[in-house]
Formats: C-alpha cells, structure tokens, sequence
C-alpha cells in the first residue's frame, strides 16, 4: 500500500512505522520541515519528499532555498500548501505555492478547511490531491470534473463522518487515494493515539467497507492512483 500522505519528520524512528509499505508521501509544510522531507527521501528507498509551505508555516518562506529543494531527487510533488482561514495572506501564499507547481510541472498538494470556493477561485491546474477530503458531494464531484484527486483519511473511519462516507462512495475510482495524515487523525478504534503510516490499512479498510468492495481491490487501485499522480516508477 501508499500512504499518499504523512509526516515522516515527527517520527523518531522513520524506518519502523513505513515498514511493510510499497511507498510513502512525505509532506513538507515550510522550508524546515521540506528539507526533512528530501532527507528523509534521500534515506529511504520508500520515502518521497514533498516541498511546499502550509499556511500554519506561513513565515518559513525562503523562496530561494524552496526552488532549491524542488530539484532535489525523489521530489514528486508541491505542498502541502492550502487555505485554513481563506485570509488574503494565505491566498497570497496558496498562489505562490501554485506558481512553484507551475515552474516545476509537479502536482500540487492541498489542504482545505471550509475553503473550496477560494480554492476553486485560485487554483486552476489539473494534477492536484485534495488531501484529507472533508467536503461535501457537490464540492467533491467539482475537484473530480476538474481532474483532481481526493485523498480520504482517517475521519472517514470517524463515527460522525455519515455525510463523508456517502461521498467516499461516489468518488470515481480512478481518483481515489488513502493517506493517514500521520501522526494527526488516527482513526478510530485508535483515534485519539498518535497516527503511524501503518494504520493506512484501517483506512483501506474502512473504505473497502462503505465501497462494497475488497481491501485488495481498494489497496491494487489507490496504489495505481498514487503511482500515477505522482509519478512513482
Ligand atoms: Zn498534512
């Protein structure tokens, strides 16, 4: 399996919790945490980096050191870079990162908290991960006509989550990934406790469950999906 996304950098021990994984995205959020990422890339033949500044790392924007960083081998992507509050400085900083996809010809990771009409405004590029997808139908069924992927994670396995699983459903399967966000979100029965890349196959689990379908069926086209957009060879 792929976790299409987690933060390896918040693990002390990388090499124990990517065990058994074919392949795992490692998200960067500012320069800091995006220079971990190449390291970490570097190390381990499963590790692929990501470069992007997040809007909760909105200061650490080395513009410089960031272009540097994207040529950095097994860079598969931008981001995470997204829209928390929706702020003008976020949606200055969503475009930058925007930009940097554009210069790169990488996809762009996104995060999206209650935003998608900004997103949706600002963001006009094709190869995109909508990760840890908590919208509703409509807004999903938009990030699909536009080509993008949806990454589920753990609060779809939430007991609140009905509304997200009806969605979980419908999302077409050539546009499916599973990521853990790890070490936030945990699903349940483990929410609460500190995520790991392993508890990817509870998500796959939970989806294979509301999907009517086989892990193994789950696991062969998420892991396809994640090759694909991210160009994993
Ligand atoms: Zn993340």
């Amino acid at each position: 399996m792929i976790d299409a996304h987690c933060h390896l950098q918040e693990f002390e021990n990388p090499s124990e919790v990517i065990s058994g994984l074919e392949a795992v995205i490692c998200c960067g959020s500012g320069v800091k945490s995006s220079q971990k990422a190449v390291e970490l890339a570097s190390k381990y033949k499963e590790v692929f980096a990501t470069v992007g500044v997040h809007p909760e790392d909105i200061n650490d924007r080395d513009e410089k050191e960031l272009r540097k960083l994207l040529k950095m081998p097994k860079v598969v992507a931008v981001g995470e870079c997204g829209l928390d509050t929706g702020s003008d400085e976020e949606v200055d900083l969503f475009k930058f990162n925007i930009e940097l996809a554009k210069e790169t010809g990488l996809p762009l990771v996104v995060h999206c908290r209650n935003q998608f009409e900004k997103v949706f405004e600002a963001l006009d590029l094709d190869r995109v991960q909508m990760h840890c997808f908590t919208g509703n139908m409509e807004q999903m069924q938009e990030c699909v006509r536009r080509g993008w992927y949806i990454g589920l994670g753990g609060i779809v396995t939430f007991k609140s989550s009905h509304e997200l699983r009806e969605v979980a459903k419908e999302i077409p399967e050539d546009r499916l990934l599973i990521e853990t966000d790890a070490p936030y979100l945990a699903p349940e029965p483990v929410r609460g406790s500190r995520n790991t890349p392993q508890n990817v196959k509870i998500v796959a689990a939970k989806i294979s469950e509301v999907r009517g379908t086989s892990i193994n069926q789950i696991e062969e086209i998420t892991t396809q999906n994640a090759r694909r957009l991210f160009g994993l060879s």
